[in-house]
């Protein structure tokens, strides 16, 4: 396959090149892209790290990860031995200035061998506390001074609250301009996220009906089965509010209730994402308990396995007050979505892993079918953004038969089955850092201002009183909070599956 593209020759320097997310997602995109020839035609990959490696040595472990990380498989020998010949692990200390001197002889010594001065991707994939002193030592030694050329990728957690973003802000744009700055939130990088601008954009049927005049509610689900695992110790100084609504939820939010963008343009795209989050209601301390629910796990049963709970985790603290589920209420002021409640829900050992997007649009306004049997269900339009991703559709139809009883039915617009092996969006989003398309990264007022939505949370959640701590079985959908949260305004948590629809419409509750 080849790609009517031209990427300029590139320097990729990976800080933590060694490290868990090296292994298991950016060796395993670079390599994909580079089998389905994404990747510029003259690149060098430089992975730094403080562990001691061979060359082939580090090579080898590369091979060994993708084995277990890549989505494909299917390459050649040939394939990955000139793949891997364009990787040099460099053993590098990122608090020494010196390392940052070698790191520069590699990346001249590239632009000398491609006779042009090259682009540079700088990913960091360190802990927060390293990106100061990358940042100021690559500013000092000048390695990212050509703002054409040189991008540097920021990962999650961006910041710890407002205040440490704006700081974080402040010193990244002491060193590089912002547009070399790509901050990643990975959730838009999936094919079906990305999907719901084309959706609402592309179409003429959908965009007239986007609005509080026909929307109900929103609700957009982000569960995962997994519990914090190895990771208590990180996750317990975190928490779903931090972890998941700020940035993912927050961002799916944007995508869903943004304007139509005059064009298709990276800076007009994030002026109307930052509308949406500048827009988006700030909750006062005293009602954070009647537009949100936190809650912990507790033991229970997942897959049939028994789960501990979250307090008894490795590294988390037996009397923690963190939330490691959140259920919320938001509203958007402005005048297409007044009065719309926008429902986000985001825990971990919870019943299923599951992403989605669900509209529920308003009741039909006429009386012509509703008597007990027929009663019609409200439209709903899910899009499944992982395991499953698809666009549902639902609607009511007649129940084929003499009688006239009626039934919900959906179209389907399924990814799996037109593209069962789909990029990474990994992938996706290194080609665009690549590129220098920074759509789909996020811009510094859009972090701060996601940072400002919860801080009143936050501040509640650590030093008031009042707002309880809920508890929820692992293995279940959350507790019953959750559920009151939306019964109160006579909604419910909706399904994603016609299936699931049909029962509720027969009378029982899923
Ligand atoms: P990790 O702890 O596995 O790896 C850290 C890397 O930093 C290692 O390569 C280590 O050698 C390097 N390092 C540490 N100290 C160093 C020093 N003084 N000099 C040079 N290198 C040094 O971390 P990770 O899980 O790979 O996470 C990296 C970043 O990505 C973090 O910001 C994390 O929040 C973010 N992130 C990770 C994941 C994931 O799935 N792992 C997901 C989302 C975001």
């Amino acid at each position: 396959m080849t790609h009517d593209r031209t990427t300029a020759p590139t320097s990729i320097v990976v800080f933590g090149g060694t490290g868990d997310l090296a292994k298991r997602k950016l060796f395993p995109a670079f390599f994909n892209l580079f089998i389905d020839e994404w990747m510029p035609k003259q690149f060098q990959i430089l992975a730094l790290g403080r562990k001691q490696y061979t060359q082939e040595g580090f090579r080898a472990y590369v091979l060994e990860n993708l084995k277990e990380f890549s989505r494909n498989n299917n390459y050649t020998e040939e394939q990955w031995m000139s793949f891997s010949e364009k990787i040099t692990f460099l053993n590098f200390d990122i608090t020494d200035e010196n390392s940052f001197l070698n790191l520069n002889d590699k990346l001249t010594a590239f632009d000398v061998a491609c006779n042009k001065r090259t682009n540079r991707l700088f990913y960091l994939s360190v802990a927060p506390s390293f990106i100061d002193k990358v940042s100021v030592n690559l500013h000092k030694t000048g390695l990212a001074s050509n703002i054409e050329k040189d991008r540097i990728i920021i990962e999650k957690p961006f910041g710890y609250d407002k205040a440490s973003a704006i700081a974080l802000n402040k010193l990244l744009n002491e060193n590089f301009k912002e547009e070399q700055i790509y901050r990643i939130d990975h959730y838009l990088g999936k094919e079906t996220v990305q999907n719901i601008l084309a959706f609402r954009f592309a179409n003429t049927v959908f965009e007239p009906l986007w609005s509080n005049r026909h929307i109900e509610s929103v609700q957009i689900t982000v569960a995962e089965q997994v519990g914090v695992e190895d990771r208590g110790g990180y996750y317990d100084h975190s928490g779903a509010l931090r972890d998941m609504i700020q940035n993912h939820l927050l961002q799916i939010l944007c995508m869903v209730a943004m304007d139509a963008p005059v064009e298709f343009e990276s800076a007009l795209i994030r002026d109307k994402k930052a509308e949406i989050l500048k827009a988006v209601r700030r909750i006062k301390p005293e009602d954070i308990n009647h537009y949100t629910v936190r809650a912990q796990y507790t033991e229970g049963v997942i897959k049939g396995d028994a789960k501990q709970g979250y307090r008894q985790e490795p590294g988390v603290d037996p009397n923690s007050n963190t939330e490691t589920f959140v259920a919320m209420k938001f509203y958007i002021d402005n005048p297409r979505w007044q009065g719309v409640p926008f429902y986000m829900r985001t825990g971990k050992s919870m019943e299923q892993k599951k992403s989605s997007v669900v509209v529920n649009f308003k009741d039909v306004p006429n009386k012509t079918f509703v008597n007990g049997r027929n009663n019609p269900v409200p439209n709903q339009l899910t899009i499944n953004i992982q395991p499953e991703m698809d666009i549902r559709l639902s609607f009511m139809a007649k129940k084929p038969g003499l009688d006239m009883t009626l039934n919900p039915v959906e179209m389907v617009f399924d990814y799996f089955e037109c593209a069962p092996d789909s990029p990474e969006a990994y992938e996706t989003l290194l080609i665009d850092a690549l590129d220098g398309d920074s759509t789909l990264f996020m811009r510094s007022d859009q972090v701060e201002e996601a940072w400002d939505i919860i801080a009143t949370i936050q501040e509640e959640w650590e030093n008031g009183t009042y707002s309880p701590m809920h508890t929820y079985a692992a293995g279940s959908w959350g507790p019953a909070a959750a559920d009151e949260l939306l019964s109160r305004q006579g909604h419910r948590w909706l399904s994603t599956t016609v299936e699931e629809l049909r029962e509720e419409t027969n009378g029982k509750t899923v």
